[in-house]
């Protein structure tokens, strides 16, 4: 066998083993008894160690020193870059220390949730100062040359180091700042919170689906305590949502956020030279999140968009009877610094990942010690989200990711959003100006928008990375300001109409 047919043969029993990992973990997220967690974990356990061994062995080892330097075609090309990228980083770790991390964050977990659930800071402090220590040196057994924060960063974003960061999330901080100053007076929003019919709700959110393109021979919706998007096959693309929220409005943007998650992992797994391969998905956590986000806030909380479907939206909640289209506009926009990231508005929520993205860089650079983190996490928050903390449950307990051991992960959130923008604006461009894509969204000829992804981002799959999509797609070098100029006219629009 070539080396080429190597390569693509043990990608392939990768890619199997990462779906069947899929299905068992997206069992264990909706249906799974609550008993059956132990074994859930070992037989999860059992394939993620035959997935590492797969992707550390010998033949493809060999396989990709053979093919890195002939000449080849540029999906192969692509393929190889993927395994060797793998190979210099998670790929560098042994067996022991995989293990190791793993038991760690399954304890450091469970010790989250009850310190949540007490409110509890001190009982989870030292799990997560030997977390924090057990990144760190991940870090420095990938490379222990580089920045350890830097070398955990690019894990979820190639390419990404902090300097980049700060260089577009300093402006943003100081753009928003500026717009919140400006959304003064209160919208009347007690309609969002009113009582709703849950199945007249569910079938709304499912034609908003549909409509967007989600096809049910690929893919189906199930209900899930936090809602996800899981691609369990080439063909097996599912979303879960919820119906618990405060508001009924934020049933329609989760299960539309999910759907944008969705749509580009279906997509790039319909491109048949990629499908089935490790590249037949979305490529990046910030690339990602740029897809959902486009759809939920940029599309989804858009006037077009609103205007469009309120006919409909009426007719399934009672409780917009008598409400304008410009009132519901306004309240479904509505601004107000808040305490946790999960419920914040459009405007506040990058500036939540910007106070964790300088919090999390301090803690794995020895800036800040771990016993220090909520007083500084209080401060940033009074700071940065203008928000004053009453306790560390709705402070720096909020979030699970630092206990996954998820540091660097916080910024795809917001790189996510500032790509999105850049993404709208050359959409406008290319269908003919934001006029002609505005009408198209409020007539519900949606396809014209996802014609656009399609072409432009979901069919690349994990073919190039976030930044050469980005220069792909829009022509230049992702930058803040198409975002923050974005965010002051609709903010504008919203305080002022
Ligand atoms: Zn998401």
């Amino acid at each position: 066998m070539n080396a080429r047919d190597k390569l693509y043969g043990i990608d392939s029993r990768i890619v199997t083993l990462r779906d069947a990992i899929a299905v068992l973990s997206f069992d264990e997220e909706t249906v799974m008894p609550s008993s059956a967690g132990e074994e859930r974990g070992e037989q999860i356990a059992l394939l993620s160690g035959m997935m590492h061994d797969m992707a550390t062995s010998d033949e493809l080892k060999e396989a990709v020193a053979t093919l890195k330097d002939s000449p080849m075609d540029e999906v192969t090309a692509a393929l190889v870059r993927h395994h060797e990228r793998f190979l210099k980083t998670e790929g560098a770790l042994d067996r022991r220390f995989v293990e190791a991390e793993a038991k760690l964050l399954a304890r450091s977990r469970s010790a989250w949730v009850e310190a949540r659930r007490h409110d509890d800071w001190a009982s989870f402090a030292p799990v997560l100062e030997e977390v924090v220590a057990m990144e760190r040196e991940k870090a420095g057994i990938i490379d222990g040359h580089r920045d350890a924060y830097d070398t955990l960063l690019d894990l979820y974003e190639e390419g990404m180091n902090s300097e980049m960061v700060s260089s577009v999330f300093d402006p943003l901080e100081e753009s928003i700042h500026r717009i919140m100053d400006r959304c003064t007076g209160d919208i009347p929003s007690a309609f969002m919170y009113a009582p709703y019919d849950r199945d007249r709700l569910h079938a709304l959110c499912m034609s908003i689906i549909r409509r967007m393109g989600y096809d049910e021979s690929r893919g189906m919706v199930s209900i899930s305590a936090h809602p996800f998007t899981s691609m369990l096959g080439r063909d097996d693309v599912r979303i879960t949502t919820r119906y618990d929220d405060p508001s009924w409005f934020d049933s329609i943007s989760t299960i539309v956020h999910e759907c944008g998650h969705a749509l580009y992992d279906m997509h790039a797994a319909g491109n048949t030279a990629i499908r089935g391969t490790s590249l037949g998905c979305g490529v990046s956590m910030s690339l990602h999140e740029s897809q959902s986000r486009f759809w939920e806030n940029m599309i989804l909380r858009s006037y077009p968009f609103i205007k469009g479907i309120y006919p409909k939206l009426v007719e399934s909640v009672d409780a917009l009877r008598g409400v304008g289209v410009d009132d519901f506009y306004r309240a479904l926009n509505r601004s107000c610094p808040s305490a946790i990231r999960v419920n914040a508005d459009e405007l506040t929520y990058p500036l939540h990942v910007i106070m964790r993205f300088r919090l999390e860089k301090m803690l794995i650079c020895g800036d800040l010690a771990v016993g220090d983190l909520p007083e500084a996490w209080n401060r940033m928050s009074r700071e940065t989200v203008r928000y004053d903390v009453e306790s560390d449950r709705e402070g720096c307990l909020q979030d699970v990711h630092w206990a996954e051991g998820l540091f660097g992960y916080f910024p795809s959130y917001a790189l996510g959003s500032i790509a999105a923008a850049a993404f709208y604006d050359a959409m406008a461009r290319d269908v003919g100006g934001p006029r002609a894509l505005e009408s198209a969204i409020e007539e519900g000829r949606w396809d014209v928008v996802t014609r656009w992804q399609d072409e432009h981002v979901w069919s690349y799959g994990g073919m190039y990375d976030f930044a050469t999509i980005v220069e792909k797609a829009t022509g230049r070098a992702l930058d803040v300001e198409c975002y923050t100029t974005y965010l002051a006219d609709k903010y504008s629009s919203v305080y002022n109409r």
